[in-house]
């Protein structure tokens, strides 16, 4: 009976630290191919299966030296959040824990400024028209906020944002950037991808001042359907970006500050030998990866 509670902490901890690695990741990505601002932005991943635990960057840090240890592990009921020394930045804490709250099934917010899909959110009409492949992807699956009404930074703009996504992925969020949400970080992370190429795309067909032309609703919806054949594209395009991250020698799997680039895979590799070796304690459980020896 123990080892079967202490096998099954040992499994959450193993998700929660690849949680904790893929989401470093995503923000090293971010800040490479230039979607973020500043040190600001944020991006989240649910811990718990209604969404209210969950991981964030800590405030105004940097997305290029974000490790894996560096990420906040948060609760969406906890009221003392921005009153602790280590509180999140006010708008990414409005916005993410109200989502992840509301909604479940957002695994994966990102929220960030970059320069194409900004660009189209200041527009009157910010819509992605379905101009080619990339910009129907997203057709049906967008909602549109044009309620802006200065920074986000308390629950009830969080609450009016989710009540404007309702059931779609990709939220526009007029007047200042964009917003998405998927089951899994690498499909987020795909998603994003493509709406920045996407809006790249539609920002330059409206620079050349010439009409659109705008694929009809059925065709557009046909190629949105046809994406779904693709969706294996995410793991495979986020695990290549991963592995290059690797070969740079990044740190940002690193999941305790003393360990010098410890990678995810070394640390399993340890936990297999420490569990051979019947390493059995709900404390070594939950230890796992924080108590293990420097690997070099
Ligand atoms: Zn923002």
């Amino acid at each position: 009976m123990l080892d079967r509670f202490v096998a099954a902490a040992e499994t959450a901890d193993a998700l929660n630290a690849q949680l904790r690695v893929d989401l470093a990741a995503a923000f090293r990505l971010a800040a490479a191919f230039d979607w973020h601002e500043s040190v600001g932005n944020h991006l989240s991943v649910a811990l718990s299966p209604d969404g209210r635990k969950f991981l964030m960057n800590p405030r105004w840090k940097h997305f290029a030296g974000i490790n894996a240890y560096d990420l906040l592990s948060l609760d969406s009921d906890d009221l003392e959040t921005m009153q602790r020394p280590n509180a999140p930045d006010p708008s990414a804490w409005a916005i993410h824990s109200r989502i992840h709250a509301a909604l479940p099934h957002a695994r994966c917010i990102l929220h960030l400024h970059p320069p194409y899909s900004t660009a189209l959110s200041t527009l009157a009409d910010p819509t992605i028209h379905p101009i080619d492949g990339n910009t129907a992807r997203f057709y049906g699956r967008t909602a549109t906020d044009l309620g802006y009404d200065g920074i986000a930074d308390d629950a009830a703009e969080g609450d009016r944002l989710v009540s404007v996504l309702a059931d779609k992925s990709v939220l526009i969020m007029g007047n200042h950037g964009v917003l998405v949400v998927a089951p899994t970080i690498a499909a987020a992370f795909e998603d994003f991808y493509f709406l920045e190429k996407a809006s790249k795309t539609l920002v330059l067909a409206y620079s050349t001042g010439k009409p659109l032309n705008v694929m009809s609703a059925e065709l557009a919806a046909r190629t949105s359907h046809g994406w779904t054949a693709y969706s294996g594209m995410a793991t495979t395009h986020f695990a290549q970006l991963k592995q290059m991250l690797d070969e740079s020698g990044s740190t940002y799997a690193s999941l305790n500050r003393e360990g010098r680039c410890q990678s995810f895979r070394s640390l399993r590799f340890r936990s297999l030998r420490f569990r051979s070796l019947r390493f059995r304690s709900l404390t070594g459980a939950v230890q796992h990866f924080t108590s293990l020896p420097r690997v070099e």
